[in-house]
């Protein structure tokens, strides 16, 4: 029946849709790539699609219902014309079993095989249920795949590393997205180059814990590359020597990374970002608690003092960095007291922004088997306000800093509030918007800052 329905179609288009974090937003490229190279046609138009992937992201409860409300949404397409549903990405092992009964989803892939997507499609449109391939791949790291790349877009994302050995008693990823994985450097050095020779000025590094990026030297690796830099027969690449690699490899390319875990960040890390002025002066270090007993249950690996001793070591050595945060309230047995603690760690670092979140326990991971989701929502969200509120204050703080300043800024785009103002952002990741006169997307320029936000900085051209 299917078979028949998707043999007369001419083309078969394909529209994806992502959710979730940056790396998803990555892994959507690939999947993109894979397809193009095997005959199918991209479209960003849900009406001819005969092929909708929902990329999903298992981080937060909310994604999973929103992924479940836009599918009884977009079900109606099925009536319409041939079209099949595939989940793709972490969700995909937890949605293949609440929907292989069901019409609605018909084929299901994991974060590991993405290059099996044009075979399970195949099967699909011949009416085969494909819910299987959502185990995990010790190697995949997909160094081999061009991912497809928006035209006329300057900055881009690219995975460094894929999965995370750090077993943090919340998080899902060590299960959905298995055990950490880094890249091949020369595959990472060989796509900078591609990215800027296609006229990309900024590229972010993603790794759901890129500090701990280590590659073992291999033939692949081609030595003449980091000879340049290293005099020694370096056998191990860690993530300051990939760091140093792509900032002297491609020097007129802006580079950021995110996500640090502090376990993982070394001071050789930190030495490398002030060395070279194309590394990006900003770090995202994720603290999650200010208190030591919920750190603990959250086996962060680090204390709220090894913390704070980081920050200073980044503050002395990089005085410019901008630093910001995941804060999350409201972990099993947070009282008072720990909420407190977390407060006088804002405080204390006044981070320039950060990402709030309440706790809300993830079925598969530790604490959702063996610890209480124990303090009531109505808490959660008056801390979660708390924090909120906190940092808007600290993010002011930190912004008024600026005015008066020059700024150096990367135009990405218009303003999407006011078409007449460019929008783009300095070094240390903070947004600058300012009245259009001259230059284009792309340009580098020296903006004076005359006011700002909690969020934005408000810029003029400097004169000339
Ligand atoms: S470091 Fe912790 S929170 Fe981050 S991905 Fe790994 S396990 Fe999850």
């Amino acid at each position: 029946m299917n078979e028949k329905k998707f043999s007369i179609l001419k083309k078969i288009f394909f529209y994806i849709e992502s959710y979730g974090c940056q790396m998803n937003i990555s892994d959507t490229e690939i999947v993109i790539s894979i397809l193009l190279k095997n005959g199918f046609f991209f479209t960003e138009n849900l009406k001819i699609a005969n092929i909708i992937l929902l990329n999903s992201c298992s981080i937060r409860n909310k994604v999973e219902i929103t992924i479940k409300n836009r599918l009884q949404r977009l079900k109606y397409l099925k009536k319409e014309k041939p079209t099949l549903f595939g989940i793709l990405g972490c969700l995909s092992n937890s949605m293949k079993k609440k929907f292989s009964n069901s019409d609605l989803i018909d084929f299901t892939i994991g974060p590991d095989f993405y290059k099996k997507i044009p075979s399970i499609i195949r099967l699909s449109m011949e009416g085969k249920k494909t819910f299987h391939n959502t185990f995990l791949d010790k190697k995949e790291t997909y160094s081999n795949i061009d991912p497809f790349r928006k035209k006329n877009k300057i900055t881009s994302f690219l995975s460094i590393t894929r999965g995370c050995d750090n077993m943090c008693t919340f998080c899902i990823v060590p299960f959905t997205r298995g055990r950490e994985k880094s890249r091949d450097p020369y595959s990472i050095i060989k796509e900078c180059e591609n990215l800027y020779q296609k006229g990309f000025k900024e590229v972010t590094l993603l790794g759901q814990n890129v500090d701990s990026y280590l590659w073992f030297g291999s033939d692949g690796f081609k030595k003449t590359i980091y000879k340049k830099i290293y005099t020694e027969n370096k056998k191990i690449i860690d993530f300051s020597n990939l760091l140093d690699l792509l900032a002297v490899e491609i020097p007129f390319m802006r580079i950021r990374f995110s996500t640090s875990n502090p376990h993982d960040m070394s001071p050789k890390v930190i030495e490398t970002i002030s060395k070279h002025s194309n590394i990006c002066k900003h770090i995202h270090l994720p603290v999650q608690s200010g208190s030591n007993k919920i750190l603990k249950l959250m086996n962060r690996k680090y204390t709220r003092e090894k913390y704070l001793f980081l920050i200073k070591k980044i503050r002395s050595i990089i005085p410019e960095c901008s630093i910001s945060h995941d804060i999350m309230t409201g972990f099993c047995n947070e009282d008072e007291k720990d909420h407190q603690q977390t407060i006088s760690l804002m405080n204390e670092v006044k981070y320039n922004y950060g990402y709030m979140f309440s706790y809300s326990p993830r079925p598969g991971t530790y604490s959702y088997k063996k610890l209480k989701d124990n303090v009531p929502e109505f808490i959660k969200k008056k801390r979660l306000k708390e924090i909120i509120d906190l940092q808007k204050n600290h993010s002011i703080f930190q912004m008024k800093k600026y005015i008066g300043k020059i700024q150096e800024v990367l135009i990405e785009g218009e303003s999407k509030k006011n078409n007449q103002y460019w929008y783009g952002r300095n070094t240390q990741n903070i947004v600058i918007v300012f009245p259009k006169k001259t230059y284009k997307i792309g340009e580098t320029v020296f903006i004076k800052i005359i006011d700002c936000t909690s969020a934005t900085l408000i810029g003029k051209e400097q004169e000339k």
